[in-house]
């Protein structure tokens, strides 16, 4: 085990785990069910603040948003363009900047779609780092064979930590026209220096796509410190709704970009030979938005702010903390992800078990982990697994959660290995 950088400082701000958790009414009776739920980098549970605010945009003031001239579509409008400057606070833009999506995917897949197609050319680069999610890969690679730009590859080291001195040398070529990377990994935890890796990028003059999809809801994000192009993350992972989420992206960057999707919502005039868009944000939102869900996620982005960012990462760093004191000691245990600066789960395999078997035995436990590739296969193929046990952690994990996991892998260990 590498030291624990992720020990809480102590003045960071404390955190009532238990207090926080009964304001989820799926983690508390008569709901519970008395599992230890570590999977919330998979998606996270919704407080009753959130649940209570979709069900007032549902009830009290449902209607069509930007469509109706009637009382309650201009109050849903209203709503949802007031969740939509809420999402700007938190990330510290401006509102005509946060394009609503249905999450982290969508919105990656926008900006290389948009972005991406119309700026790339034959021989130009876009740089990754070796631990991203399939999100942020795939989408770059469909936007490379679409335009003869290439992939390459800033590789992370045995810790999972992103080699610095290749992105500096990536970009020194002169080729990379876009930096891809995650704020936070979701196989390993790895923090990512994103401030760092930006202020080489805009030198260069590559654009910086941030995927925030584990990051914004445990760390403090301010999109102009980070000084990156776009930002993107998912409601569902920052105790929101489903199918909403939030792409950030600088004002000059949306300016420069076309429509990636046609339809309702997003155009000025149409008529069969052609048809003119509005500006940005409404340009890359065809359809009928979720209203509601917006609304749910800004009664998220509200509560997280209300408990905290800097509790919220103490908190989860000194989770991460202890559940990698309490495994380290488990004969056979390896940890996948040891940077010093990681957040919010630990990820490991366990020798002679294979990671499937041991989620069972957790699952019987009443421990509820992720196992498998977690849609990072590069990071496996980097650290010679298929597939790791992942625990992650929310506001609501407890220390009693940890010592749950820590007593099901040691039966595993038992049961699997003799
Ligand atoms: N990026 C990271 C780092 C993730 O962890 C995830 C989800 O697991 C995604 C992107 C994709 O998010 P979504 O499925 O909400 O679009």
């Amino acid at each position: 085990m590498s030291e624990i950088a992720t020990a809480r400082p102590p003045d960071a701000p404390a955190l009532d785990a238990a207090a926080l958790r009964a304001q989820f009414p799926a983690l508390s009776p008569p709901h519970e069910r008395g599992v230890a739920f570590l999977d919330s980098a998979a998606t996270t549970q919704k407080p009753r603040v959130v649940l209570a605010a979709l069900e007032r945009a549902y009830v009290e003031t449902y209607g069509a948003i930007a469509r109706g001239v009637y009382r309650l579509s201009a109050e849903a409008t209203a709503a949802y363009e007031g969740a939509r400057e809420r999402a700007a606070r938190f990330l510290g833009g401006a509102a005509d900047e946060v394009v609503f999506v249905r999450g982290t995917t969508e919105a990656i897949n926008l900006v290389a779609a948009s972005w991406g197609r119309t700026h790339l050319a034959p021989g130009d680069e876009i740089l990754v780092t070796g631990l991203e999610h399939h999100s942020n890969l795939v989408p770059w690679q469909l936007a490379a064979q679409a335009t003869d730009a290439r992939i390459v590859v800033a590789p992370i080291d045995d810790r999972g930590e992103v080699d610095l001195e290749a992105v500096e040398r990536h970009l020194a070529g002169g080729r990379v026209r876009i930096v891809a990377l995650a704020h936070v990994s979701n196989a390993l935890g790895t923090i990512v220096p994103v401030e760092k890796i930006c202020a080489l990028a805009r030198p260069a003059g590559a654009v910086t796509v941030v995927d925030g999809a584990q990051a914004a809801p445990r760390l403090p994000v301010d999109v102009r410190q980070l000084g990156c192009d776009f930002y993107a993350f998912s409601g569902h992972k920052a105790y929101g709704p489903n199918g909403i989420g939030v792409l950030w992206g600088h004002r000059d960057r949306l300016a420069e970009m076309p429509p990636w999707q046609g339809g309702g919502g997003m155009i000025r005039e149409v008529n069969f030979d052609r048809s003119t868009f509005l500006d940005p944000p409404q340009r890359f939102e065809a359809g009928t938005p979720a209203g509601p869900e917006a609304v749910g996620l800004a009664a998220a982005l509200d509560w997280i702010d209300g408990v905290g960012r800097a509790a919220i990462d103490a908190h989860e760093r000194a989770l991460v903390a202890h559940a990698s004191e309490r495994l380290a000691g488990i004969p056979g245990l390896r940890f996948i992800g040891t940077a010093r600066q990681r957040t919010a789960l630990v990820s490991f395999v366990l020798a002679g078990a294979h990671a499937h078997d041991i989620g069972t035995i957790l699952d019987a436990a009443s421990v509820a982990v992720r196992v498998g590739h977690h849609c990072a296969q590069p990071v496996m193929d980097r650290f010679g697994v298929t597939a790791t046990v992942r625990a992650s952690f929310g506001v609501y994990t407890t220390e009693a959660e940890i010592e749950a996991l820590g007593r099901a892998v040691e039966r595993a260990r038992r049961m699997l290995t003799g």
